[in-house]
């Protein structure tokens, strides 16, 4: 009976092992290709601050693909780290990011500040500063409207190496942002001693913040760190009127999440941005109070 036991929960086990083997298989397979085939994009999703005003956007990556679909990028972006494709997926991301923000300054006659998400080894490699430069001068857009967002799992690579990289964009203007604050690694020390200019809270702890008093805690606490610190901080994933309500009443700087906007294709972005503020659901509600 033990030894059936056994070799079925193996059998289940090589079973899903397996399956997961062959889909990253898969989709490294297709994403090799993704770049040629015009397959990946960026899409761009608003950040206000506490007046409502639009101050910019995060641009974040899509891949489409015709076999496999819209691919999300948690399931895509592991994929494109350990196969090594990252980089030039990167170099992607920061080109086609900063040509589009380029082209709406030229619709719109004005510019934003721009996020854009940097990973670990796209920020490890030893061109990574060099190329930035290249591909922010070629695009025209001046280096201090654009924000590089890291996360705190960058934190276990060298951090003397990672100081004087970060120094170095700093120094040319770029601000730095700390991204999904409160998931990771990073000691009060560090934070003190790299040049971050925001803290991003996690969305983990938006998504509670209205029944649970530890993520609200957490919260508060972020706040008080960064304000300590002259960082900005930044709420992801604010979904409602009182999610915003209650990070305003700890004074949080800026916001960003479905509340406000959906991520949005760069086609929609200088209509959505020209008619801003929106009306918001549950803005009627707040104004009769
Ligand atoms: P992130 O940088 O923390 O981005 C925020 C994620 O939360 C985005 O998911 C965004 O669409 C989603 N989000 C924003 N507001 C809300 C909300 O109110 N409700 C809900 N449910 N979700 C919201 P997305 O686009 O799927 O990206 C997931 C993660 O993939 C990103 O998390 C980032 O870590 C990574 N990623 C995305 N684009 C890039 C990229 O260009 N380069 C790199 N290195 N990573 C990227
Ligand atoms: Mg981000
Ligand atoms: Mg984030
Ligand atoms: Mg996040």
């Amino acid at each position: 009976y033990e030894s059936k036991r056994l070799k079925h929960s193996f059998h289940l086990f090589s079973d899903s092992m397996q399956e997961g083997y062959l889909n990253r298989l898969e989709l490294e397979r297709h994403l090799r290709t993704a770049l040629e085939n015009d397959e990946l994009f960026m899409v761009y999703q608003p950040q206000i601050d506490t007046q409502g005003e639009f101050v910019g956007v995060e641009s974040l990556l899509r891949w489409n693909n015709a076999e496999l679909g819209l691919v999300p990028p948690h399931r895509f972006i592991p994929v494109a780290e350990s196969s090594g494709l990252m980089i030039t997926i990167g170099n992607f991301v920061l080109t086609r990011t900063l040509t589009q923000m380029q082209q709406l300054q030229q619709q719109l006659g004005r510019t934003w500040q721009v996020s854009i998400n940097i990973s670990v080894r796209q920020f490890m490699q030893t061109t990574f500063l060099e190329e930035l430069k290249q591909i922010v001068e070629a695009s025209g857009m001046s280096l201090t409207h654009v924000t590089l967002e890291i996360t705190e799992s960058l934190f276990i690579e060298d951090v003397d190496y990672i100081l004087h990289i970060l120094e170095s964009v700093h120094r040319l203007g770029v601000r730095i942002s700390m991204d999904d604050f409160g998931t990771g690694y990073s000691s009060l020390s560090m934070l003190r001693k790299l040049p971050i200019d925001e803290l991003k809270i996690d969305k983990s702890f938006v998504d509670t913040i209205l029944n649970d008093r530890a993520a609200r805690k957490m919260i508060q606490n972020i706040i008080a760190i960064g304000k300590n610190l002259d960082m900005s901080v930044l709420a992801e994933g604010v979904e409602t009127v009182e999610q915003e309500a209650m990070l305003k009443s700890f004074e949080c700087d800026c916001f960003q999440g479905y509340y406000y906007s959906k991520p949005l294709p760069f086609e929609e972005l200088g209509g959505v941005i020209c008619q801003w503020p929106r009306t918001l659901p549950g803005t009627e509600l707040r104004s009769t109070v």
